[in-house]
């Protein structure tokens, strides 16, 4: 009974997460014939939230399917684009912080705890808020409670952005959410913005809008370049409503 074993074959999008020896087709992984599937997959090194799909011989299981001696498996990534109930909103651990403002950039509606709240708190707001929890911390993914979760890749935002917009597809409109609190930008005027804008600014620029949770002042000009540039890559790769 203890030589019970099963073979499990990695997506290529999953194999960053597990041993070299279990990179292969096929590799051999040991059973006690009680565990469910997720748990072996879980206990290799992908956190579920990576998984899209188990195959047993063929037949699509479910995570909850207790393998038995002799069964070969396959794990898929999720696909992409991941579909959710609703349109995606995120919420981003401690570590992304230049992540959550292009996000908030873009438009997208992303939360962002600039402390560190912990996990257990984390995965209840994902929860209570139906956000989907990114993070680099494959631990705080295998949190039963998160509503939903996804592993960011890369530790440049650059790239993380792209897979995060890549994987969830989100509606893109930028310059209508503050960046520094993920509030709903307005229009405002420029008479209204007078004493919190830089002297100059309201001089040289037209564009005024105002958030409407923290109060920040935001207009177009040209120290915006780079986040221009952001915003026109995104939207070239993605495209907007
Ligand atoms: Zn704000």
């Amino acid at each position: 009974m203890d030589s019970s074993g099963i073979t499990i074959t990695f997506a290529p999008d999953l194999q960053v997460f597990v041993s070299a020896r279990h990179r292969g087709e096929r590799a051999s992984v040991r059973i006690d014939g009680t565990s469910t599937i997720g748990h072996v997959v879980e206990s290799l090194g992908p956190p579920l939230t990576e998984v899209g799909g188990l195959l047993v011989d063929g037949e699509r299981v479910a995570v909850s399917h207790i393998p038995s001696d002799g069964e070969d498996v396959v794990v898929h990534a999720v696909p992409r684009p991941q579909q959710l109930p609703g349109p995606p909103r995120f919420l981003l651990d401690v570590h992304l912080g230049t992540l959550a403002r292009r996000l908030r950039l873009l438009g997208v509606d992303t939360a962002y705890e600039s402390v560190d709240i912990g996990d257990p708190a984390l995965a209840a707001r994902s929860a209570a808020e139906q956000r989907v929890m990114l993070s680099r911390d494959r631990g705080l993914l295998r949190r039963r409670e998160i509503w939903a979760g996804a592993y960011v890749y890369s530790h440049r935002p650059a790239e993380q952005l792209t897979d995060v917009l890549s994987r969830f597809a989100p509606r893109l409109a930028p310059w209508t959410r503050c960046t520094a609190c993920n509030g709903v930008l307005h229009a405002a005027s420029k008479s209204s913005l007078q004493d919190r804008l830089p002297s100059g600014t309201a001089r040289s620029f037209d564009v005024f809008a105002q958030c409407g949770d923290c109060g920040q002042a935001y207009w177009r000009g040209a120290h915006h370049a780079r986040l221009d540039a952001i915003v026109d890559e995104a939207v070239r790769a993605f495209g907007t409503a």
